[in-house]
């Protein structure tokens, strides 16, 4: 059994008959791990001891037939999770030295469950980026080319299923960072509607917008994550407390009639052209599936980007206060008195990008600027979600690109903050809308580098969403495509 390219129904139920073991399953993923990691740098942490204690208790569990979904499945987690007794970074040096002493809500369930944790993956430095190049750890490198960016912020979970040294991950999208850098790596991720996934113990960065969500090879593995991760918690006063779903109960249903709104606005412009011809070429694979295409409009669309780099900053410059060098993380060598120690601590703990949106946040917080820069946003966030209100009355799901372009090369758009930021162009507004959104391999464009179709559905309507893109991988092997790792890119 090839432990490295199977499905996580069927690493599951192989676990349950006994026909491999959770200590052999994930030896093949640590292995592949120690050989590969060192190019692509897509974890912060690997702790193979633990991980093989983990194992060897879920094995006990299995063996007693007491074994659930993802018993004995590693799973890697973004560094934004609190793992307890884990270093916890949030790709920041602030946190560098931070053991957490709580696991999140999510952790807390999938060890209920008796899922692995494989390791802690990169990230952009308190999940502000779309390159996954602030990170105080260094870029991770794209596995399908290693001179491109993967995405951010999750970047170190998209790269790390793309190359297949984790059958899943953890991730959070608070503007695209679950979406985005799935679609640059030719893999499936998947962010729920606002308040499905708790956020106790997921390291804040603009609260109305975060939402955990799960990055793997397939709809049908995500469905299976997903099952384990979404859940009401009253620690998350935000948590949204539903009856359990099976996310996997709509999968084997047929598309016929499914009417899929295409957005005037994700189709113009913008977008290049290779991006274009793969999306083209799976609206066409849709039809054949018995779709129906309507064209709808989003007309706020162009305001999403402006809307979220003021409303995000303003939450992350509270958020981030927290960080003071005073009961945990780092704390400056030398300082005179208490508002120095806090200057230099902070000076020194946080990267140029974490600064820049502390900066921006504080001022359109400030008296004078609120109304004219933080309310306005707020405002026009209403328009944005009622936009998709209205799309909504006319189609079942809405698709485009979930990136205007490939991946691009490292560096590339590092000094640019404004060419980054547009990186995040369509995906966005679905957060600050509120929405279930998704990114699934649609081909590839220039240089061979995979592109992403972006679904988004109406609030709750993961299952929905989950089936649609189960179908298209039904008919397509587009997210079975594994990086060879050999265009390694590297000059000797
Ligand atoms: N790229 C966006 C940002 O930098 C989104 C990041 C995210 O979703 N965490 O804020």
């Amino acid at each position: 059994m090839d432990l490295l390219n199977t499905s996580l129904r069927q690493l599951a139920a192989a676990l349950r008959e006994r026909r491999i073991s959770s200590r052999e399953l994930a030896s093949a993923y640590l292995d592949r791990i120690d050989g590969l990691d060192s190019r692509l740098n897509a974890f912060i942490t690997v702790d193979p001891e633990r991980t093989l204690k983990q194992a060897d208790l879920a094995d006990e569990r299995l063996s007693q037939g007491r074994g659930e979904a993802l018993t004995g499945i590693p799973i890697a987690h973004k560094d934004i999770f609190c793992t307890q007794g884990w270093l916890t970074t949030c790709g920041s040096k602030m946190l560098s030295n931070f053991v957490a002493p709580y696991d999140a809500h999510v952790i807390e369930k999938f060890a209920a469950a008796g899922a692995l944790i494989l390791g802690k993956t990169n990230m952009d430095e308190f999940a502000m980026g779309s390159s996954n190049e602030t990170s105080f750890y260094g870029p991770v490198k794209n596995p399908w080319d290693l001179r491109k960016v993967p995405g951010g912020s999750s970047g170190g979970s998209a790269a790390a299923v793309a190359a297949r040294l984790a059958p899943a991950a953890t991730a959070t999208d608070t503007g695209g960072s679950i979406r985005q850098p799935a679609a640059l790596c030719g893999v499936s991720g998947i962010k729920p509607t606002y308040g499905l996934v708790s956020r106790y113990g997921m390291i804040a960065y603009a609260s109305s917008l975060d939402q955990g969500g799960v990055i793997a090879p397939g709809a049908e593995d995500l469905a299976l994550v997903l099952n384990t991760m979404v859940g009401f918690d009253a620690r998350d006063a935000t948590s949204i407390g539903r009856p359990a779903e099976d996310y996997t109960a709509l999968l084997g249903q047929p598309l016929r009639g499914l009417r899929i709104g295409l957005p005037r606005e994700y189709f113009s412009t913008g977008v290049s052209a290779d991006v274009s011809r793969a999306i083209e070429e799976s609206l066409a694979e849709y039809k054949r599936l018995g779709a129906v295409l309507v064209e709808v409009t989003l007309p706020h669309s162009a305001l999403s980007v402006p809307v979220y780099y003021v409303l995000a900053p303003a939450e992350a410059s509270s958020n981030l206060a927290r960080y003071d060098g005073v009961r945990y993380g780092w704390r400056a060598a030398r300082y005179g008195d208490l508002t120095d120690m806090y200057e230099r601590t902070r000076a020194e703990g946080f990267g140029p990008e974490v600064k820049r949106r502390i900066l921006t946040g504080t001022y359109v917080l400030s008296r004078g600027y609120y109304d004219a820069y933080y309310l306005q946003a707020q405002r026009v966030r209403r328009l944005i979600s009622n936009d998709f209100k209205e799309a909504f009355a006319r189609c079942d799901v809405i698709m485009g690109p979930a990136s205007p372009t490939v991946a691009f090369n490292l560096g590339e758009k590092t000094s640019d903050p404004v060419q980054m930021y547009l990186s995040d162009i369509f995906t966005i507004s679905v957060n600050l809308a509120g929405l279930p959104g998704l990114s699934i391999p649609a081909g590839f464009g220039s240089g061979g580098l995979p592109v992403g179709l972006q679904l988004i559905g109406n609030h709750f309507n993961e299952g929905r969403l989950l089936q649609v893109a189960h179908q298209y991988q039904q008919a397509t092997d587009w997210h079975r495509r594994v990086p060879s790792l050999d265009r390694t890119g590297e000059t000797a």
